[in-house]
């Protein structure tokens, strides 16, 4: 056996006194653990180490190359600019699903390397796993010809990319050492840039549904992430936004699906329509293209761009979506304005209807989900519909109603007038909604 030129013991205890690890040490870890001689129990140790004392710009930067390294890059281009984003994840988020075929009908080539969902966020393939017929692995050579004939793709990451990041990601999620900064940055950086696109938009949610639940660490990950993509020389900004409300109304797999399609014909919810032309226009300008994506939106080209984009992978956009067998409806207790809505307990109470998974390897119902009747500001009567409740398993409702107890909050008793406007649909009040977009971060 070859004898390695680094002890993996030294490197924790470099970490564990709070040194700085060298260039050679981290280069060297990386490629050890993913070729098994790096055990999973020394990983854990150092990735401990790491979240406790934390590493600088310089050790960052060379983690994410190394984790690059032990992989493929893919290049991914076309004859156009390729501009991607990213979510760190949130309750509701369905706008890769809009976004992805809007920024390719506004002349970018969108390639959306996605992943399924595990715990109370949702997954973007599972969300469109829905769609009867629709294949989410797709080889190298067709994510480069869909990007080349419809401009955006959304698939599975191939094999090959980053599988440093595949190990470790794992390991930290059964170790308690996923809330590191630099190994969060890292771990998403480093897949966006092997996969070789010119540009890349990061949407850091802030709040109960987010990994980030204050507005200093999702600015402190923001800003991690932004510098590490321009130390690899990619174009690359942030949006720090609100997750402490579900995104639209629907949450769930077919439900998202279907409020993204409506997105896409120039409808649906204020502020899904908000994030998604937020989005796309950071694209844009990272790509250098002109357009105005609320005009296109609203023109619903981005749809048929949308359709095609579903057929290319199998899919039959046309085809109903699943539709749960059971719905339970959670009333207003009384009247008032909407104050709070919790998105973790919505996020929660979709996963235990069935939307998302425990264990890697579980199975999604894409029928089961939430659909928020109402939403913070808006005016309620006793009795009125405050969540709808779906699934394909009457026996998962009872689990969902205890996660959402006291999930909303019903605010000072409306008037008369007000409940009377509500129940024509028009009674909301855009006031009292959190602001959606809190900050910008450009390189
Ligand atoms: N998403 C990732 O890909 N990695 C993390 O570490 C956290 C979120």
């Amino acid at each position: 056996m070859s004898r390695e030129p680094v002890s993996v013991v030294d490197v924790i205890r470099a970490k564990r006194d709070g040194r700085a690890l060298t260039d050679e040490q981290i280069d060297w870890v990386l490629d050890a653990y993913t070729r098994g001689v790096v055990a999973d129990e020394q990983m854990s140790a150092l990735a401990m180490a790491i979240l406790l004392n934390g590493m600088s710009r310089r050790e960052t930067a060379r983690w994410t190359s190394a984790m690059i390294g032990t992989g493929e890059r893919l290049a991914l281009r076309a004859d156009r600019p390729t501009v991607d984003k990213h979510s760190t994840g949130g309750v509701g988020d369905k706008i890769t699903l809009p976004l992805a075929p809007l920024v390719a009908t506004c002349g970018a080539a969108v390639p959306q390397l996605s992943g399924r969902g595990l715990g109370h966020t949702g997954g973007t393939l599972d969300k469109l796993e829905s769609i009867p017929g629709w294949r989410a692995e797709l080889t190298i050579g067709e994510i480069i010809a869909q990007l080349g004939d419809v401009g955006a793709v959304v698939c599975a990451p191939t094999p090959t990319l980053v599988p440093a990041d595949r190990k470790l990601y794992a390991l930290r999620d059964v170790t308690a050492t996923v809330e590191s900064i630099p190994l969060i940055a890292s771990s998403i950086m480093s897949k966006k840039i092997a996969e070789g696109a010119d540009g890349l938009v990061l949407d850091v949610k802030v709040g109960s549904g987010a990994f980030m639940k204050d507005i200093d660490d999702a600015r402190a990950l923001a800003l991690a992430m932004v510098e590490l993509g321009h130390d690899h020389g990619l174009r690359v900004s942030a949006l720090l936004t609100d997750m402490s409300v579900p995104l639209g109304r629907a949450v769930g797999n077919a439900v998202e699906v279907a409020e993204a399609v409506e997105v896409l014909r120039g409808g649906g919810p204020g502020d899904v329509v908000e994030l998604t032309v937020a989005l796309a226009r950071e694209m844009l300008a990272l790509a250098g293209l002109p357009g105005d994506p609320a005009e296109v939106l609203a023109s619903g080209r981005a749809y048929e761009t949308w359709c095609r984009m579903i057929r290319t992978q199998g899919g039959d956009p046309d085809a109903p979506l699943p539709r749960a067998g059971h719905v339970h409806v959670l009333t207003a207790d009384r009247a008032g304005r909407i104050a709070g809505m919790d998105a973790y307990a919505i996020g929660v109470a979709a996963w235990r209807l069935g939307a998302g998974r425990t264990r890697k390897e579980d199975p999604v119902s894409h029928a089961a989900g939430v659909i928020c009747a109402a939403k913070p500001g808006d005016v309620v009567a006793a009795g009125q519909p405050l969540l709808e409740l779906h699934t394909d398993d009457g026996d998962r409702v009872p689990g969902a109603l205890a996660a959402l107890a006291g999930a909303v909050i019903i605010g000072q008793e409306a008037t008369g007038q007000e409940v009377i406007d509500a129940a024509g649909g028009n009674a909301t009040n855009a006031a009292s909604r959190p602001r959606l977009i809190l900050d910008t971060i450009r390189a």
